[in-house]
C-alpha cells in the first residue's frame, strides 16, 4: 500500500493522551496506508474507550475507515453522559481501590479485585460480567476483549469519583452496599448480629446492617460525618432527587472487621481511605 499522509486534530478533552505537539490544532500523520483510523489513533496513544466521534473531511467516520492521503480528521471526545444499555457495572484496576469503596457507599456496583489478577484476567472479567473496566492504565483500555473501558483522568479519589459519576451518570442509592465486598446489605437487629459485635459496639450502637454476601456487620461510626459528607456532595450533584444522601437512616458505615483491625478504637469502616 501506499503511505498517506493525513491531517489530524484532537478535541482538548484529549490532550492528555498525545504528544505536546498534537495539542495545538491539526497536525500531520503518515500512515501505512492500510490502517484503521482507529488504528491510527490509538497508535498516537488515545484509547478508543476515550473516543466519542471520529470526522473525516467534515462527515462521521468509523473507527473502520482506512484514511487516504489528504484527508483532514478531527477525534471527538465521548459525549458525557455515556449512556449504557442498563445501569452501569463497573469493575476497577488494582490501583483504584479507594474509588471503589467509594462507589460503594454510594450503592454503585463496583467490583475490585485488591490483588493484582494481571490485564487478561481483567479484560476477561469485564467482557464475561459486562462491567465497564476504570482503569489508569492505557495499556490495559487498549485491549480488544473488554466489554466497556474508561479512564479515569485523575489520580485523586474526589476527582475521580466525579469523573465517573459524571461521565456514566450511575443510579445513586447510598448505604445500601458492602464497602467491603461489594454485596448488597440488609437491615438486621442488634440480637441477629450479637456475636459480631465487641462489647463496646452493643451498648453504644443501635442501627445495624449486615452483608449479603460476607456477613460483615454495618453500624454508625466514627468516620460518619466524612462517610455522609461525600455522600451528600454525590447526591447533591449527581443524585437524581429519589436517593436518600442528606439524611441516611439506613444502614452505616463501620465494620466489625475494619475495627479489629484497628484496636485503638479508631474504627475506620469499611469507609474510604
Ligand atoms: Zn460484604
Amino acid at each position: 500500500m501506499e503511505r498517506a499522509e493525513i491531517r489530524i486534530e484532537f478535541v482538548p478533552e484529549l490532550h492528555v493522551f498525545v504528544n505536546a505537539r498534537r495539542r495545538t490544532g491539526r497536525s500531520a500523520v503518515t500512515t501505512d496506508g492500510s490502517s484503521t483510523l482507529g488504528h491510527v489513533v490509538e497508535s498516537l496513544g488515545v484509547p478508543l474507550t476515550e473516543v466519542g466521534g471520529l470526522v473525516v473531511d467534515g462527515a462521521p467516520a468509523d473507527t473502520s475507515h482506512v484514511p487516504a492521503a489528504g484527508e483532514e480528521v478531527a477525534v471527538l471526545a465521548v459525549a458525557r453522559p455515556q449512556l449504557l444499555a442498563g445501569p452501569p457495572r463497573f469493575l476497577l484496576d488494582v490501583h483504584l481501590g479507594t474509588l471503589a469503596r467509594r462507589l460503594r457507599l454510594l450503592g454503585v456496583d463496583a467490583a475490585y479485585e485488591s490483588t493484582d489478577i494481571g490485564d487478561p484476567a481483567l479484560a476477561a472479567r469485564s467482557a464475561a460480567e459486562q462491567r465497564v473496566l476504570l482503569s489508569r492504565d492505557r495499556g490495559l483500555l487498549h485491549r480488544r476483549e473488554l466489554w466497556a473501558g474508561a479512564y479515569v483522568y485523575s489520580h485523586r479519589p474526589a476527582d475521580q469519583l466525579r469523573d465517573v459519576l459524571s461521565r456514566f451518570a450511575p443510579p445513586l442509592a447510598p448505604w445500601t452496599r458492602c464497602t467491603a465486598c461489594n454485596g448488597t446489605l440488609r437491615e438486621a437487629d442488634k440480637t441477629s448480629v450479637r456475636e459480631h459485635l465487641e462489647h463496646g459496639t452493643e451498648r453504644s450502637y443501635d442501627v445495624f446492617a449486615q452483608c449479603t454476601a460476607c456477613d460483615q456487620v454495618y453500624w454508625r461510626g466514627a468516620h460518619h460525618e466524612q462517610l455522609s459528607g461525600i455522600v451528600t456532595e454525590a447526591v447533591a450533584e449527581f443524585g437524581d432527587g429519589t436517593a436518600d444522601g442528606a439524611a441516611p437512616s439506613g444502614p452505616l458505615h463501620t465494620s466489625v472487621a475494619a475495627q479489629r483491625r484497628r484496636p485503638d478504637g479508631a474504627a475506620v469502616g469499611a469507609g474510604p481511605a
